[in-house]
């Protein structure tokens, strides 16, 4: 069987937006620390880790081991309808980590099940359908998620029952205030926010959900405190706030745990996934306890905290602090932010980012005009040169740099090597 068979089978029993990456897709199938082999035996440094989901990159034992030792009770799962002691403990663990007074956590099995948690939560609290998110921003791919998704390259449907509205903030680079200072911007933002509550809503708003440095949008961070400023007008209106850190939790921004506390604010929900499982499927939602106990009638996620992928996660949290690798991606993550702003290519329009999240957007040399063709031609210049990493943004033109947090300095600047080599052959 050779990949171009795989291709074609996967295309004709697999959805047509099934969107793959490369002229010749890839198929993975063995892995080692931050480094993947494909079916031809070719080698790849990963910086994308399979979307920021690889966090603490292939065969970590530690983790492997955790959810060994669980496959060996013989218990894969049994149902949450019973008593889950890596359940409870996960929780109580998380629920202090979030920093929310009286946390509660509930555990899904992906990000889009969270943030349609979340909305669920928010919508019968406040008694209102309303929604605010970001322009630009992906929350998911559920009925409601897809409907509160800005970037419409991934907002499939237009049909969800949710009504939102979308503010400014999320994305800089190609906003109408872009010229401005960071404290101006601010405000901008804050007037924006005021202008949609009061022209476009009716006032009782649900919530706000905003992704802290958005992720499919392009890795486009916004200025540290825009979300605290706000929040102070959110809070006025009795509109709750979701901080979306799917791609930004667990330190991989790497000055903070959250990606929401650089902007110094306390959410009243966060949803997670991704990261949490190092490949397996988690997800969750940590929030104020009145928020979460404000359903009456029963609602369980058949294998949202089952005891493998919470043996896995308690495993991961465990090497994060064990490693320090918080700190680790902020230092990697600064060689990596440094190198490409030194690299001076210019295919360069934007190089922006916190820790090991980091976006490149690339644009025609001499102005800002998205230039798609040159990030297509850079995923398959550097897949030639043995490195993956990601594309993304609402043109297609942003590179997605995301490596697991374990990596090392060595790895760093091989893969920033490959990136400005390749970069000065498209140029
Ligand atoms: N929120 C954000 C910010 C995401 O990046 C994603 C996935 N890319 C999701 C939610 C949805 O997560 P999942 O694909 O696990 O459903």
């Amino acid at each position: 069987m050779t990949d171009a068979d795989l291709l074609a089978r996967h295309k004709a029993v697999l959805p047509s937006w099934l969107a793959l990456y490369y002229d010749e897709p890839i198929e993975i199938v063995h892995a080692q620390d931050r480094r993947v082999i494909d079916s031809t035996g070719r080698t790849y440094l990963d910086f994308f880790a399979g979307i920021l989901t690889n966090s603490m990159g292939y065969d970590v034992s530690a983790i492997s081991d955790a959810v060994r030792k669980q496959l060996d009770t013989g218990i894969l799962h049994t149902s949450t309808l019973y008593l889950i002691r890596s359940q409870v403990e996960l929780a109580e663990r998380i629920a202090k980590l979030s920093g929310i007074p009286d946390a509660k956590v509930f555990f899904t099995n992906s990000g889009t099940e969270a943030n349609d948690t979340a909305l669920m939560l928010a919508t019968q609290y406040r008694r209102s359908n309303q929604v605010l998110a970001m322009r630009n921003s992906y929350h998911g791919r559920s009925f409601a998620t897809v409907g509160i998704t800005g970037n419409r390259g991934w907002s499939a449907s237009s049909l969800s029952p949710v009504k939102v509205s979308y503010v400014h903030g999320g994305y800089r680079y190609r906003s109408p205030f872009r010229e401005l200072s960071d404290t101006e911007y601010i405000d901008a933002c804050v007037a924006d926010l005021v202008d949609v509550l009061e022209t476009g809503t009716s006032g009782d708003v649900a919530c706000m959900i905003a992704e802290p440095i958005q992720g499919v949008g392009g890795f486009s961070s916004p200025p540290d405190g825009l979300f605290k400023a706000m929040k102070e007008v959110l809070d006025q209106y009795g509109i709750l706030f979701i901080s979306d850190e799917v791609q930004t939790g667990w330190g991989r921004t790497g000055e903070h745990y959250w990606g929401i506390q650089a902007h110094d604010v306390v959410p009243d929900a966060m949803t997670f996934a991704k990261g949490l499982g190092n490949g397996l499927a988690i997800g969750g939602l940590v929030a104020r306890g009145d928020l979460v106990d404000c359903l009456t009638a029963n609602s369980i996620s058949t294998f949202g905290g089952n005891p493998v992928a919470m043996a896995g996660a308690a495993a991961v949290l465990d090497h994060i602090a064990d490693h320090d690798l918080q700190a680790n991606a902020l230092a990697r993550g600064n060689e990596l932010l440094d190198g490409l702003r030194a690299a001076g290519n210019p295919l360069i329009g934007d190089v922006r980012g916190k820790g090991l999240m980091i976006g490149v957007e690339l644009v025609e040399p001499g102005g800002m005009t998205p230039n798609q063709g040159a990030a297509a031609r850079m995923m398959e210049e550097t897949k030639a040169r043995g490195l993956l990493i990601g594309k993304g943004g609402l043109h297609g033109n942003v590179l997605r740099i995301a490596p697991p947090m374990t990596l090392t300095a060595e790895e760093a600047a091989e893969g920033l090597g490959i990136i400005v080599d390749a970069l000065a052959a498209i140029s």
